[in-house]
């Protein structure tokens, strides 16, 4: 760096004295040059805890916490409306809700994010749970993400419909169907190929319903036999 270089903060566009942050990868100011207050002070716009641990993980529009593993981007639903969403390459989401405050779903959702910790601890899923903001200061998006793997998925989604029905969690807007990314089902589909027919991921709920633990063990065995298969 030459002597004498001066960079002005992308942000505040204050002129940096002293030691000069760049923006973190997968973030909005990536690679631009910010002074101290505005790379450390930036209000998280996610905040992600992995497994039952308590430490948050945080993404800003400066910094993020979760090692790439998750992107945050904005999505405007009118000028004044909007919401920040998560995307990941190698987590799927399985969960997604508001969590609106003083309202009487605030607490039916915090015992099924007990409960989901607890149990998804039980059985070795690996999974994130994240706060996102809102353009709502009374609204926070909170979602579970669990690791791209058929039999952890499946997992999840199996634990997380017994939980469903006993914090009484009736919104038909989420507690229909179980939506998989394209290639999770791809290889549910070569999995289970030639035993049953999958053509898309209400079959597998069907399945799922119907088999239970056994159908989350079987794949578990189906992919030790066929290595190249994932
Ligand atoms: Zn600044």
């Amino acid at each position: 760096m030459s002597k004498g270089k001066r960079y002005t903060c992308a942000s505040c566009e204050a002129s940096i004295q002293g030691k000069v942050y760049f923006g973190e990868e997968s973030t909005h100011y990536e690679g631009k040059p910010l002074c101290q207050s505005c790379y450390y002070e930036d209000e998280p716009v996610a905040t992600l805890y992995r497994d039952r641990d308590e430490e948050p993980h945080v993404i800003s529009l400066t910094r993020n916490e979760t090692d790439g593993e998750f992107r945050a981007k904005w999505y405007s639903t009118d000028p004044w409306r909007g919401r920040y969403q998560l995307s990941s390459e190698s987590y799927v989401m399985v969960f997604s809700d508001a969590i609106l405050a003083y309202h009487e779903s605030e607490a039916m959702l915090k015992e099924l994010n007990d409960r989901a910790i607890q149990r998804f601890n039980e059985v070795g899923i690996d999974f994130y749970r994240a706060f996102l903001r809102t353009s709502n200061l009374f609204c926070t998006d909170y979602d579970i993400w669990v690791k791209k793997d058929p039999a952890q998925i499946l997992a999840a989604h199996l634990i997380l419909q017994g939980i469903k029905k006993e914090v009484d969690y009736n919104n038909p807007l989420y507690s229909t169907g179980i939506v998989f990314d394209r290639e999770t089902l791809g290889k549910l589909k070569t999995v289970l190929r030639g035993k049953y027919r999958i053509e898309t991921d209400s079959d597998v709920m069907k399945l799922v319903q119907e088999k239970g633990e056994s159908l989350i063990q079987e794949i578990k065995n189906q992919i030790g036999t066929s290595e190249n298969v994932l």
